[in-house]
């Protein structure tokens, strides 16, 4: 019985009507017990009636004379027996309206809470497109509200983890079926066992290799462990340093990498580590989708209270669809095309982005569209 009462939420509610009930009937009984006999004084008084006080005082019986019928005492507790009765008639008319008043209330606090302890069983167990049907605009509608909130949240989480999956099961699929396919050749002697093979199955376990490297450096930066070493950083030097490590690249094809930063530029509040990464990207990329003999310039400017950083070049450009998508984890706008050129993941701009955003800076990609070269702008906080 007192584990029922425990674990029901209505129940509680109906015990502490009856408790609230309980204590005001006590109270009354209490102060009408005392003041009765005053009041029944009075009364007699004010009818002319002539009554003596006893020891007791107006509070007491001493002054109620006589015991009899028709006598004033008589009187009193004839009085005295109607008025408890109808005090125990109200007490329980009080304790029925409790009941039902607790059945109705409970029913309205109780529906919402029901509701989400369902909906909550169901997300537990993997359904996570159940949501709690909103009504009205008390607190409890507010906590349903800020539940759903938090379901959304769990089913875009796990959207993401299961793409997730998906996307890396894919991407290591193509590898590994080429260098499965060379293997079977080299076996049924299909295939020559020349340098040649040996070379393409290297390149391809060098794609997984570079995969896995993506991977474990996504998943560091996404799960915001990133542990900055905040400094201030000379932006143009380190523009300098990146372009003499990717000189190699644009010589090779004949591309002209130009660096133009402003003159008194600020310095950056930077880890320089990650911002040396995210240029390497950018002009990497820059570098790989620029056909021969292109141009890729590199600028900074001080805008506001940042630096931006400009990396534009004359390169294949990036159709207006895929703008917005080109951040997202293994976004490539023609995978084809990108695995011939060089066999990118499609990573390499996602980690771009959180590392730009744990610097408290933003990264947007522009083009004109295809075969009009594109723009990619990042910017850092400024040294104040
Ligand atoms: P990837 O390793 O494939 O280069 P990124 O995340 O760095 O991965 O880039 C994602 C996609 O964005 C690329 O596959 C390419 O389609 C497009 N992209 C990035 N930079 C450029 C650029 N400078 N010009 C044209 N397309 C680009």
């Amino acid at each position: 019985m007192i584990a029922y009462f425990r674990d029901h939420l209505g129940a509680k509610l109906l015990v502490s009507y009856l408790a609230v009930i309980a204590i005001g009937a006590v109270v009354l009984a209490f102060a009408s017990q005392s003041i009765l006999p005053g009041s029944f004084n009075r009364h007699m008084t004010g009818m002319g009636m002539a009554f003596r006080p006893g020891p007791g005082g107006m509070m007491g019986m001493g002054g109620l004379q006589g015991s009899g019928p028709g006598t004033m005492g008589q009187l009193y507790v004839d009085y005295r027996s109607g008025f408890n009765e109808a005090l125990t008639t109200a007490g329980l008319a009080a304790a029925a309206a409790a009941l039902i008043l607790s059945l109705v209330f409970s029913r309205g606090v109780l529906a919402p809470v029901q509701a989400m302890s369902r909906v909550t069983e169901r997300i537990a167990s993997g359904r996570y497109d159940e949501r709690v049907p909103l009504s009205g605009s008390d607190e409890l509608a507010q906590l349903g509200a800020r539940f759903n909130q938090m379901a959304e949240k769990l089913d875009q989480v796990e959207t993401m983890r299961r793409q997730l999956i998906g996307d890396v099961s894919h991407e290591l699929r193509t590898p590994l079926t080429a260098i499965k396919g060379s293997m079977e050749g080299l076996i049924d002697g299909v295939l020559p066992a020349s340098t040649e093979t040996f070379q393409e199955i290297h390149a391809e376990a060098d794609r997984l290799n570079r995969l896995v490297d993506d991977l474990q450096e996504l998943s560091r930066v996404e799960a915001r462990s990133l542990e900055l070493q905040i400094r201030p950083v000379d932006i143009a030097s380190l523009m300098y340093t990146v372009a003499k490590r990717l000189t190699p690249q644009a010589e090779s094809k004949q591309i002209s990498l130009r660096l133009e930063p402003t003159a008194g530029l600020p310095k950056v509040r930077a880890d320089e580590d990650r911002a040396a990464q995210v240029l390497i990207n950018l002009i990497g990329n820059a570098l790989q989708y620029t056909p021969d003999g292109g141009t890729v310039t590199v600028e900074a400017r001080p805008v506001g209270d940042q630096v931006e950083i400009r990396v534009s070049d004359t390169g294949i450009g990036i159709p207006q669809g895929h703008l917005s998508e080109i951040f997202d984890r293994f976004y490539r706008v023609d995978k084809s095309r990108s695995r011939a050129a060089g066999g990118g993941s499609g990573i390499g701009l996602t980690i771009a982005r959180a590392i730009v955003e744990a610097h408290g800076g933003r990264i947007r990609a522009e083009s004109p569209g295809e075969g009009q070269g594109s723009t990619f702008t990042f910017t850092l906080p400024a040294v104040k």
